[in-house]
């Protein structure tokens, strides 16, 4: 057959391909091309008839696979030739209203058309803070149902202006079908409120800046939550926010105008700066530099790094761009508006009741937030991009999983929850929902898991959940399992960390897993944290761990953490007696120590763990340098701060792995002591403790590599958080020929659970494993 031979072909395209500006861009290609045909949304994508020369319907396809819109995601294409059904032009069909599931897109960064025409005096949306288009904008956060259409989203209220509704209804206008297109005339508005509720006549935006400009705090309505917001260089009003959030340690983020102006305050390389600039706007950790002075140092008065992100939304850009007039440097503290371990704000009324004692004025609109969504926090290491925070910008992008079709839900850990639903080969996980620790997150949660279901179009045919029998998580899955009629699998919860990593990259296994973490519940009844398995994608072993030591007091030896340093101590040297003095028992009331000795005798509420989390804990409480953290893993942060970079020329301290592959640290806490009794400095002390917690590792894997012969390992848990135990442990087990993968696409942390989770019960399903308990 000749190429200029007249045929006709039809065409496939699924993925995120509804909703993202798709379907103009196809009409606008089989223009180009001279084609005739149409293209509609079905059920499961976009479907397209075409005809015209063969060489130009492929062109055509390549072309759509090749410069799809910027948001859409293609996973799967189609195209079939057949003989031509003569149509007479191009057009684009109206969404067919099927019960069918096309994922919706996530909320994107205002793209740069968008700013010219916000930043344009003569564009009839100079200034306006609700600008979007097909390529940008709002989606997840707005959507109250599928398919996306403006009246299933909270944009249904407005009706489009003249000018608007063209826009929308013109295949060759970027607006065409942009659902919360909108423009002055006919949009949302900002509002300035008062503490007390009363508007604040004059222009929203100016008076917002003026009260920035004074030291004051406002809270602001974004995207998928209120932030609060303040002048970092201010330190009075910096302090004030700290005060009144009663949040004194843990770091606020900032918004910067730019690139430039972030590089100003740290030090940005390649990677940082692509993840700033992306469309999904991350808070990027990166380090500080060291000269600079004018931000507060009550913004992250722990660490090194700052927490940056660029405005995503017309609202941001136009106040951060009016701040620069004012000659304060284009940044802003930006942090979520919530109490400690709280949701979000995202509802007006639960907002200015809520934060009333907080913030001295609202910033407020009258788009509503259908769902919340937190921002994204990402740092990089060693050019790895390893997630803090998986929610705004990336949620509900769909995680692909090879194995099966089947509906699985997973209701992921208890700290920093996401869950999961499973469809079609991928995983949805949920966005960041928090702790599950009080009544407005376990409802958070609850809510999020109902909206998910139905969004997703989700028939579970299986539950997954942690091990924990007293994990609300775990509680309600049970709950759904017995109300959907289908059977629970209960997974380890550091079995469900590496299970993510194997689901993120694909691997089969099996893998040697290392989970360094805080606490999860073990088969043994114990809490584990310092875990070494191998494990594949159905079951797993647990091969060594960190040797066990008492919590003195349970949960309370989280919150004090000398608790543990003296748990450790008296495991080191057998009972107080033998404890030589040193500053932490100098600074001890005698009392505290003997109450701990007798508690941990007599066995009195003193679980034991193998936990590397409380490891930290210990040492950094030993060194003196935090005993009891306002804000999670504080301590580690602090000793992680004090050895400074990773240095592959400190000695590791002494450790001995015993022939059941349990780590014992008792001779490092010892030669620990004698460095703090001769006045070694916490630095060195601090990087030979990293070092020790490297070193150990890799032996443990070596060991378990020459009984196995397995050389791939997976890392995961909150500990990899921590930058040099990361860094150092991939640089020695490359060394050591191992392949290393740790969670890229989700953080390592918790957050990871409800995929590994999701993972295990897939393969489980697959295999017809019913029963299983574990
Ligand atoms: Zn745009
Ligand atoms: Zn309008
Ligand atoms: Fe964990």
């Amino acid at each position: 057959m000749n190429d200029d031979t007249v045929v006709g072909a039809t065409i496939h395209f699924s993925g995120i391909v509804q909703g993202v500006g798709f379907r103009p861009t196809v009409y606008r290609i089989a223009k180009r091309y001279g084609l005739k045909g149409h293209v509609k949304n079905t059920d499961i994508g976009v479907f397209i008839e075409v005809e015209g020369k063969r060489s130009s319907i492929n062109n055509f396809y390549h072309n759509i696979i090749n410069n799809p819109p910027e948001l859409a995601e293609i996973t799967d294409s189609s195209i079939d030739f057949h003989e031509p059904l003569n149509f007479k032009s191009f057009v684009i069909i109206d969404s067919e209203d099927g019960t069918g599931f096309s994922p919706i897109a996530p909320d994107i960064a205002t793209c740069n058309d968008c700013l010219q025409d916000i930043f344009d005096k003569s564009d009839r949306r100079y200034h306006y803070p609700f600008t979007n288009c097909t390529n940008c904008g709002p989606r997840f956060t707005i959507t109250k149902a599928i398919p996306y259409d403006r009246k299933n989203t909270t944009m249904s209220g407005f009706i489009m202006c003249e000018q608007c509704q063209r826009e929308y209804d013109s295949p060759d206008d970027r607006r065409y079908h942009a659902q919360p297109n909108a423009c002055g005339l006919c949009g949302p508005h900002v509002n300035l409120y008062s503490r007390g509720g009363s508007e604040i006549s004059g222009d929203p935006i100016a008076g917002c800046i003026e009260l920035l400009n004074s030291g004051k705090i406002v809270a602001i309505k974004g995207i998928g939550g209120y932030h609060l917001a303040c002048d970092p260089t201010n330190h009075e009003a910096v302090l004030k926010l700290r005060k009144r959030k009663r949040r004194p340690g843990k770091p606020f983020a900032l918004m910067v105008k730019n690139l430039e102006i972030a590089k100003k305050y740290c030090y940005v390389n390649e990677i940082e700066g692509e993840l700033l600039l992306s469309p999904e706007r991350p808070i990027v950790l990166v380090p500080k530099r060291v000269l600079q002075q004018s931000i507060s140092p009550m913004v992250a008065p722990d660490t090194n790094f700052l927490g940056l992100m660029l405005p995503y939304t017309p609202l941001h850009h136009i106040i951060l761009e009016e701040i620069t007039h004012q000659e304060r440097g284009g940044i802003l503290v930006m942090t979520s508006a919530n109490f400690s371990e709280e949701p979000l704000f995202f509802r007006d009324k639960d907002a200015s009741e809520g934060l009333h004692n907080i913030a001295d004025a609202f910033l407020v609109h009258d788009r509503e937030i259908e769902r919340p969504c937190d921002d994204s926090v990402i740092r990089v290491v060693e050019n790895t991009i390893i997630p803090v925070r998986r929610s705004r910008g990336y949620v509900p992008r769909g995680i692909a999983i090879g194995i099966s079709n089947h509906n699985v839900f997973s209701a992921g850990a208890s700290e920093k929850n996401t869950f999961c639903v499973f469809r079609d080969q991928k995983a949805y996980v949920s966005h960041y929902i928090g702790d599950l620790v009080n009544e407005p997150s376990i409802d958070a949660y609850t809510r999020g898991i109902d909206d998910f279901i139905d969004i997703f179009r989700i028939n579970p045919e299986v539950v997954a959940c942690d091990l924990h029998p007293d994990y609300h998580s775990t509680i309600y899955a049970e709950e759904l399992a017995k109300r959907w009629g289908v059977t629970i699998y209960r997974i380890q919860h550091h079995y469900a960390h590496i299970a993510s990593v194997l689901a993120e990259y694909g691997i089969e296994g099996p893998v040697i897993g290392i989970a360094f973490d805080g606490t999860g519940y073990g088969e043994d009844g114990n809490i584990w944290g310092g875990e070494f398995l191998v494990a594949d994608g159905k079951e797993y072993e647990r091969v060594g761990h960190y040797a066990y030591v008492p919590m003195p007091g349970g949960e309370r030896s989280i919150i004090e953490i000398d608790r543990m340093a003296i748990s450790y101590l008296l495991m080191a040297y057998g009972d107080s007696a033998h404890i030589p003095d040193f500053p932490f028992i100098d600074n001890k009331e005698a009392e505290r120590l003997t109450i701990f000795e007798k508690i941990l005798e007599k066995h009195i509420n003193s679980p034991l763990t193998s936990s590397c989390g409380r490891l930290f804990d210990a040492v950094s409480a030993l060194i003196g340098l935090c005993s009891t953290p306002t804000y999670d893993a504080q301590g580690a942060i602090l000793l992680e701060r004090e050895a400074g970079d990773f240095d592959s020329s400190l000695a590791p301290y002494q450790y001995s792995i015993d022939k059941d592959n349990r780590i014992h640290f008792d001779q490092m806490i010892r030669e620990i002591v004698n460095d703090k009794i001769q006045g070694i400095q916490n630095g060195i002390i601090a990087g030979r403790f990293h070092m020790t917690i490297i070193t150990s590792a890799v032996e443990l894997c070596e060991r378990i590599r020459n009984n196995t012969g397995i050389g791939a390992v997976s890392l995961s848990g909150g500990v990899f958080q921590n930058r040099i135990v990361f860094k150092g442990l991939f640089h020695k087990l490359m060394e050591r020929g191992f392949s290393t993968k740790i969670n890229t696409l989700l953080p390592p942390n918790d957050g990871c659970i409800s995929l590994g989770q999701g993972l295990v019960a897939l393969n489980r399903l697959k295999e017809g494993i019913k029963t299983i308990n574990r």
